[in-house]
């Protein structure tokens, strides 16, 4: 097959480190009779071996010639290709609880990482391959320097986890950043529930518009001391020092204030 160069405006990093291909694999943990996704799978580096242990595998791919290129592959029976952008995929449109996996362009994670939230329940894993430090964001506790808005709002939705860390060698062309392999795995209710999401997502916006400031400080148009305190968290405290559930919490007491 005719080489494929690759392109720069679709974040194409093609994985070539057979160890780390596999570890991925056998993360993902593929069955027959799986619904998976791959999301982007370029010169199929993963799509090779996880269409071999299963009976169909859907993939999403925006570049045409890359999506030729698949069609003529030998296992090109068991692919469902989705030529396209991801970022407008109706995932429901396949039907079943799905896998969903991809060493996604890095250029559109986090707008795409939030889409998931809209099929959630529809979910049954997902493991991606993302610029390492927006998984040390995502996975972060709070008191520590990575969580923020990221690590609240995907933990309301995902338990995750940092699986394998993936240096810029392990891909052609190397990326200039370090990688790693993330697991989310939907959670259902650990955090609570915010009685309204929108309001959730406002507050917690508001919450980190200034790392630096207090609590109180960036939420003083909209919470009291009395309202901090009424669901535990302390005034004082920077937003960085504030538990996921806390800012549930926070989100369902104002409303419930307002109605
Ligand atoms: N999975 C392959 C691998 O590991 O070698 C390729 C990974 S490469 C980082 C990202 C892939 O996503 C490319 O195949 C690229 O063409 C595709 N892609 C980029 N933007 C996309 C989008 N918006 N929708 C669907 N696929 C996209």
């Amino acid at each position: 097959m005719k080489e494929h160069r690759a392109r720069k405006r679709f974040g194409q990093n093609f994985l070539q480190d057979t160890r780390i291909i596999q570890d991925i694999v056998n993360a993902v943990r593929p069955q027959p009779g799986d619904t998976v996704i791959e999301i982007g799978p370029g010169l199929a580096a993963i799509t090779a071996p996880l269409a071999a242990k299963l009976d169909v595998l859907h993939v999403v791919e925006i570049d045409r010639d890359i999506v030729a290129r698949l069609q003529k592959l030998p296992f090109a029976n068991k692919l469902v290709i989705h030529q396209g952008d991801v970022l407008q995929f109706d995932f429901a449109s396949v039907p079943g609880k799905k896998k969903i996996v991809g060493n996604l362009p890095y250029n559109i994670s986090t707008p795409l990482l939030f889409r998931f939230s809209e099929v959630v329940s529809d979910i049954i894993d997902m493991h991606f391959m993302l610029q390492k430090e927006v998984v040390e964001r995502m996975v972060a506790a709070p008191k520590s320097n990575d969580y923020g808005r990221l690590s609240v709002m995907l933990q309301y939705f995902f338990d995750m986890e940092c699986l394998i860390d993936v240096p810029p060698e392990a891909f052609d062309p190397a990326p200039k950043v370090d990688s790693a392999v993330v697991r989310m795995i939907p959670q259902a209710g650990r955090i609570g529930t915010a009685h309204d999401f929108t309001h959730f997502a406002r507050l917690v916006k508001q919450a980190f518009a200034q790392r630096r400031k207090t609590i109180r400080n960036n939420l003083k148009d909209i919470a009291t001391d009395a309202d901090l305190l009424a669901v535990g968290i302390d005034p004082q405290h920077r937003p960085e020092h504030i538990e996921p559930q806390l800012y549930v919490a926070l989100s369902n007491l104002l409303l419930h204030n307002a109605a």
